[in-house]
């Protein structure tokens, strides 16, 4: 699988593209030259629309949506996950430490994204994004393409030691009260377990925290309100 990162004249590396997904779908993520403002610019350099961006309130839990339309509503809507089986519709998730995570069956062609912080993976997230492709569209997991976007990793997401009862295998104690936190790490190892073949979910591996200079880290500038977006929509005219 590969991670293309777009080089445009005005933004060098600005813009990352998940080609690893397949043919059907166009996904990706932007670094932090694009703040708020350039939003636009950034769909627009993928090839979507703006105006057919939806996005939910994202609260750490665990519920996902069917959307169907870009309905501004959905912002008011407390959920971490999106899914849909409109091709044109945008899906968005912002973030700067959490991991996005992009789904795509392209036997149903179906798209979803994921906030996937600590709390929302421990709470069932994921599950909760399989089962809604299972039941509303009838995705076979076997079928599915995942991608994890930028997040903090394990070399920089500390964590105290009650995270050893959350996330039992993916902490790692650095002393008797704190230890390290391998949140993609135990998002792979959930899908997997779910069936879905890991040769099919590509990790970019990027670290907000070893990254900064590309990629916002709540952790490193909690006064920053600026977040990456990270989108997914399905080919229109296929
Ligand atoms: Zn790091």
């Amino acid at each position: 699988m590969t991670l293309t990162v777009m080089t445009l004249p005005e933004n060098p590396a600005g813009i990352y593209r998940l080609d690893s997904l397949g043919p059907g779908v166009v996904a990706g993520f932007h670094s932090r030259i694009f703040d708020h403002s350039k939003r636009g610019e950034f769909l627009r350099s993928l090839g979507l629309r703006p105006e057919n961006l939806v996005r939910v309130k994202q609260v750490h839990g665990s519920k996902v949506v069917v959307a169907e339309n870009p309905d501004r509503a959905f912002l008011e809507t407390a959920a971490d996950g999106l899914v849909t089986r409109v091709p044109g519709l945008v899906l968005g998730i912002r973030t700067a430490d959490c991991a996005p995570v992009f789904f795509w069956d392209p036997i149903r062609k179906a798209a979803g994204i994921a906030h996937g912080g600590w709390k929302g993976v421990k709470e069932g997230l994921l599950n909760q994004m399989l089962k809604t492709f299972e039941k509303r569209f009838k995705t076979r997991t076997t079928d599915l393409r995942i991608a994890i976007g930028p997040s903090i990793r394990r070399c920089h997401y500390e964590v105290g030691k009650e995270f050893l009862g959350f996330f039992p295998g993916f902490y790692f104690a650095q002393d008797a009260l704190k230890g390290h936190l391998d949140l993609c790490g135990s998002i792979k190892s959930r899908l997997v377990k779910r069936g879905i073949p890991e040769g099919q979910i590509f990790d970019a591996g990027l670290c907000t925290v070893c990254e900064n200079k590309k990629f916002f880290s709540y952790r490193v500038e909690r006064q920053n309100p600026e977040r990456m977006l990270s989108v997914i929509s399905i080919s229109e005219g296929r």
